[in-house]
This record gives C-alpha cells, structure tokens and sequence, in this order.
C-alpha cells in the first residue's frame, strides 16, 4: 500500500483446526478504517470459520486478532461492544413482530439505536407490526441485519447476506450495505459472488482451502492477470490438437471441463489467430464467447478451479 491506513482490524497468523484438519491455516491481513472487507472464496475455503474466530464464537489454535484496538483472544467482552455480526445461521423467534425483537435485542445493549429509524433504514416500514414468520427471505435477511446494527456498533460482520435471494432482494441489500459504508461503518462480509465482491468490496481477500491466496482492490486483482480479455469456446469434437499456448496474444489458458479459456489483451489478435489455426486443423469452434476478464479468471488463473465448483 502506498500510505498507511488506520487497521481497524489486524489479524496475524490466524489458525484453526478441526481436529486433525486445519480449516485456517495461518491468515494475516488488515481491514482499513471505513471500508468494505470481501472475504472471497469457494466453499469450505475458511471465510466462515475466519469470521467466526473473529467474532469470538471459535478461539483460534494460533495467531492473533485485534478488533477496533481489542484482543480476540483476551478482550471478546470489548470486542462484542464495537461490531455487530449476522450469520449464516441467525435463528430468529418467528412469533414476535419486526419492533419487538429489536427492542428485545436493543435491551442487552447499554447503548442502542432509535428502533423506527433502523427499521426505515432496512426498508421495513411497512412490515414493522408484522410477525418474523411472514417476512420473506430479502426481509429476514435485512432484519438480521438490523439486528446486528442495534447497539450502533463501529464494525459489521455479514457472513454470506445474499446467498440464496433473488436478484431484486440483492441489489436492495447491495444499497443497504454501501449507505451503511457511507455512513461511516467498517464492514466485513464474506461471499461467493464475485459480481457482488466487485460492486461493493474496496478490498478483497481471497481464501482457497484455508489459505489467503491474494489480497487487493477488485481491480487491481483483475489487472493482474494482465490480461484484459478473456476467449472461451469449446471443439464441437473434443480434441487436444491445438497448442493455446502458441495462438497470437495469449497470456494464459484455462480449461473449465471440456470449454477453453484463453487470457490475452490483444482480443483482436487471439481470434484471428484461434480461428486460423482451427480452420487450418479442420476443427470446428463452438460456443465461442469474448468477454472482459473479471474477479472469477483471477481466482481460475491462481487456482486452476472455478469458485462455482464445490
Ligand atoms: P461456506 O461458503 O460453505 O460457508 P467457508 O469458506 O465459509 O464455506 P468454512 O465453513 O469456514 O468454509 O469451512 C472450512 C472447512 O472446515 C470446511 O472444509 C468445513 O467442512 C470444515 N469445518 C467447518 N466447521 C467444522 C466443524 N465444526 N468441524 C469440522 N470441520 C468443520
């Protein structure tokens, strides 16, 4: 980084194991005041035992946390005054209103928000009287985050917010997200969207079996593949005559089952030449696709396996 930024967050050497298998195997990174953290990473990467660690609900086999200046390990007490977390998993009591269960969680807290106001702000209005059971996926989802956002906490940790809305629910929650940045709150959240990564992160960290594979801003990520574009196609009979390597331009060439991805920044180059080269061979291309290169190559390009695989 070019300047220090204030680490609202510094992890070191964080470790967790399950036994004999080491789910986190010894991750650093720091989170910068006012910014939006991504923890990117296909299942089973880690991002959710990590959040976990950090949050106090898992104690680290090694490594370090601070947290808004206190220790995971020594201060959780502290650290649960100055974050808010929504998990996976946030089992809510069906019968009570939207109002009632956040004035029940705003009674643990010494310090709480105005309730209409939070519930406004999650775009709850109109289901303020209503019971938690009726409320839709999009509409827990942004409870959990209210929840979460009672005791005005300085740092918010959302564990997967989107996963399994539909698109309309996401951009809401996306806009929810960036106006709670915008009013000045750090937030760490995890996905597997790398769409959503590149709209809402400033930096992204990404995990693959445990361990941080690379951390930067979405765009730097994407230029470094130093490849601007990328080609997919397939042969219409599947065929390993060519050598993707030798076409005009490449820089990289991925395979996703039997479809090609060739990386390059000369998109012009590479189709002339891929296409020359598989009429001279008599191979007939299908499925052919240009694109610009995104988050999803950066980590096929590192890890030779796409995030949407298990
Ligand atoms: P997901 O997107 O599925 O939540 P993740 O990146 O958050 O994935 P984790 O949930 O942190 O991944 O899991 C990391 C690894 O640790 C996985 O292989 C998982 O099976 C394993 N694991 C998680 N919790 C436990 C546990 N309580 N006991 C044993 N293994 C576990």
């Amino acid at each position: 980084m070019m300047h220090e930024e204030e680490a609202i967050i510094q992890v070191k050497h964080l470790v967790k194991k399950y036994g004999a298998f080491t789910a986190v195997k010894g991750i650093d990174f720091n989170v910068h005041k006012g910014e939006v953290f991504g923890v990117l990473g296909p299942n089973g990467a880690g991002k959710t035992t990590t959040l976990e660690m950090l949050v106090g609900l898992r104690k680290p086999d090694e490594g370090t946390g601070i947290i808004g200046g206190f220790d995971i390990s020594r201060d959780i007490k502290k650290v649960k005054e100055v974050i808010g977390v929504q998990l996976q998993s946030t089992t809510l009591f069906e019968l009570l209103t939207v109002e009632e269960i956040l004035q029940l969680y705003g009674s643990f807290y010494r310090k709480q928000v105005d309730i209409l106001t939070l519930i406004d702000d999650m775009i709850l209005s109109d289901k303020r009287k209503s019971r938690i059971k009726s409320l839709s996926g999009g509409q827990k989802q942004r409870l959990a985050i209210a929840l979460a956002l009672i005791h005005d906490p300085l740092i918010i940790f959302l564990d997967e917010p989107t996963t399994g809305l539909d698109p309309q629910a996401r951009r809401t929650l996306w806009d929810i997200i960036l106006k709670l940045k915008e009013s000045g709150k750090t937030i760490v959240l995890t996905t597997h969207y790398m769409d959503e990564a590149h709209v809402l992160c400033d930096r992204i960290a990404i995990m693959d079996q445990g361990n941080l594979i690379a951390l930067d801003t979405p765009s730097q990520l994407v230029k470094s593949l130093q490849s601007d574009s990328a080609v997919e196609f397939r042969f219409q009979h599947e065929s390993d005559e060519m050598d993707m390597t030798k076409v005009e331009g490449v820089k990289q060439v991925g395979r996703e089952k039997d479809a090609y991805v060739l990386y390059t920044d000369d998109l012009q180059a590479t189709l002339t030449s891929l296409i020359g080269e598989a009429s001279e061979k008599q191979l007939k291309l299908t499925d052919l696709k240009t694109r610009t290169a995104t988050l999803e190559d950066v980590f096929i390009h590192m890890t030779g396996r796409s995030l949407r695989e298990e």
